[in-house]
């Protein structure tokens, strides 16, 4: 960790660490009857408070101390979102061990590799997660023990998992007398493996501090924007990225939370909105998209829903439009990534935008948008020189900021940092006036007859058609160019569209030599772990394919 210089006059304000068991504490003490609400994975509705959820993460504080768990053992979850899984964020990195969430959509031996990498000492677990647990248990060698997060009665008579416990017991025998511990804010906190779509995952281990600095950040206006008077329900899983730092921001802010549980289909999201009076979410565009169909279909409107925070992939702007012009919800679109805790930027206008015409604004939140404050960032070319903010010039795209990684954990992959900067694998344009747009990963990039082509804004183009439900757009072989665009199609139910139709759709939207030379539908495009295309999958899958242009 950097050293710094110390001054001669040191300030003299309280020397209080930033620790993420204060949130909880806060939340308490100042808003101590706002509910969670969780749909469970019993099925059931569950209501209670921040009181008591804060009693019951202090039972279970005790409960891992006589586990033996000390400061700096990681602890394990795999779990949906939900009041126990946030009880277990506080229990544990309150006490000092550090919250280590597994995503259950990985392959068992995936997740034994990770657990085994984390050398984690106990897996609590959803008990819809019994039959993956029973996987790969024994194959975990540092585990002591399962905690499956249930009633007694729910437990099975008998599971192939060591020394399995029962969540509700070790709440019900351990006292709510507990002092959270003061420790170095800079302890570690809690640890998230990267999804790692090459090679073996790799995890960011984020601080107290970072956690509480990017809590702050996250919560401001041209931020997230999450304040007392809403009510959140965070779709992105809490095993994502500690779902975009939102179980720490919104108890920081004492705002109602209403956890969906597994049920992610639109219909239960919609029901859930609307029985609970969210305000406020914030999900991949994946998710939206059901929901959107689902509202869509059954002619809904949304009572209560006014704002949501879409990151992870590219918003499609026909997204964004839809939301905002026919449903009246606000889209906040942002980026961010693991290694960032996550947030790095978010798209908000600003008082100089406010006479523009609809479609320029428009055009603005479409970006990715402004730094948060506490990041910086700069585009590079391939030797590391900067390269100029005039909104055309695309380039990697460099980090750095309080809540963005230093090392990996265990210091796998050596040092990532250039010069000081994280290089996150993006390529973006960066505006004159700040703003960020991401043009592509810059391993998905399509590099025709030495120029780049970015996939993104093909695929929002083509997402933009009427008949298209989803779309991708992938290099493939080309022996003159190299590689030239396929556009890979899922269509909406019962509508129709040619490849020609689809390909004339471009004319005018795009420089012509971006224009894609194919078309294929596909029913379905693979999705990964965190609810995110897998590019990698699909350009496996059409490897051999012929361009009718070759
Ligand atoms: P993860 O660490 O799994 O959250 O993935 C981070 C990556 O997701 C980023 O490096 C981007 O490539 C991508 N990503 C996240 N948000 C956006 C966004 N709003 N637009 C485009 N790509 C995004």
């Amino acid at each position: 960790m950097a050293q710094y210089a110390k001054s001669p006059l040191m300030g003299q304000m309280m020397s209080q660490p930033l620790l993420i068991s204060g949130l909880i504490q806060h939340a308490d003490r100042y808003f101590g009857d706002s509910e969670i609400v969780s749909r469970r994975v019993e099925g059931d509705i569950h209501r209670y408070t921040y009181r008591d959820c804060h009693m019951r993460a202090r039972r279970m504080a005790n409960a891992l101390g006589k586990m033996g768990v000390k400061m700096g053992d990681r602890v394990a979850t795999l779990a949906w979102n939900g009041y126990r899984h946030l009880e277990l964020y506080y229990a544990i990195s309150g006490s000092g061990a550090v919250m280590h969430t597994i995503n259950p959509r990985l392959h068992p031996e995936q997740i034994a590799y990770i657990a085994n990498h984390a050398e984690d000492q106990y897996l609590f677990f959803d008990m819809t997660f019994l039959p993956l647990v029973e996987a790969f248990a024994a194959h975990c060698t540092t585990v002591k023990g399962f905690v499956m997060m249930c009633d007694r009665d729910r437990m099975p008579p008998q599971s192939k998992v060591p020394n399995l416990m029962c969540y509700e017991d070790l709440i019900a025998e351990n006292s709510d007398k507990y002092d959270w511990p003061v420790f170095d804010e800079n302890s570690a906190s809690s640890l998230c493996y990267t999804s790692g779509t090459t090679g073996n995952p790799k995890g960011a281990l984020y601080s107290h501090r970072s956690t509480v600095l990017h809590s702050f950040a996250s919560v401001m206006p041209d931020a997230l924007n999450v304040s007392a008077q809403d009510v959140v329900l965070p779709v992105v899983p809490m095993f994502h990225v500690n779902a975009w730092g939102l179980p720490y921001s919104v108890p920081m802010v004492g705002a109602k939370m209403v956890f969906p549980g597994p049920a992610l289909d639109g219909k239960s999201i919609y029901e859930l909105f609307e029985q609970e009076k969210v305000t406020f979410s914030a999900g991949v565009p994946t998710v939206w998209l059901g929901l959107l169909t689902y509202v869509g279909q059954n002619n809904l409107k949304f009572s209560t829903f006014r704002r949501t925070v879409i990151g992870g992939s590219a918003c499609p702007p026909a997204m964004m439009k839809t939301f905002r012009h026919q449903y009246g919800v606000d889209v906040v679109h942002a980026w961010g990534m693991t290694e960032m805790s996550p947030l790095g930027t978010a798209g908000t206008l600003q008082s100089k935008h406010a006479d523009l015409p609809e479609e320029q604004k428009q055009a603005i939140l479409e970006k990715q948008g402004h730094a948060i404050y506490g990041v910086d960032m700069k585009i590079v070319d391939d030797s590391g020189k900067e390269l100029p903010w005039d909104g055309k010039t695309y380039g990697n795209l460099l980090v750095k900021g309080p809540w963005v990684i230093e090392r990996y954990f265990k210091g796998e992959g050596g040092n990532v940092l250039q010069d000081g900067w994280f290089p996150t694998g993006d390529v973006a344009t960066i505006s004159p006036d700040g703003y960020m747009q991401i043009t592509d990963r810059s391993k998905d990039v399509i590099k025709s007859g030495g120029e780049w082509i970015g996939t993104i804004d093909l695929e929002n183009i083509a997402a933009g058609h009427p008949a298209v439900q989803q779309a991708a757009c992938i290099g493939v072989f080309h022996p003159k160019w190299d590689e030239r665009p396929l556009l890979v199609i899922v269509k909406k139910p019962d509508a129709e569209v040619s490849k020609e139709e689809l390909i004339k759709f471009f004319d005018g939207k795009i420089a012509k030599w971006w224009t894609p030379d194919d078309v294929v539908f596909v029913d379905a495009l693979p999705i990964g772990a965190t609810g995110k295309v897998l590019k990698n999958r699909i350009r496996e899958q059409f490897k051999e394919y012929k361009l009718p242009t070759a």
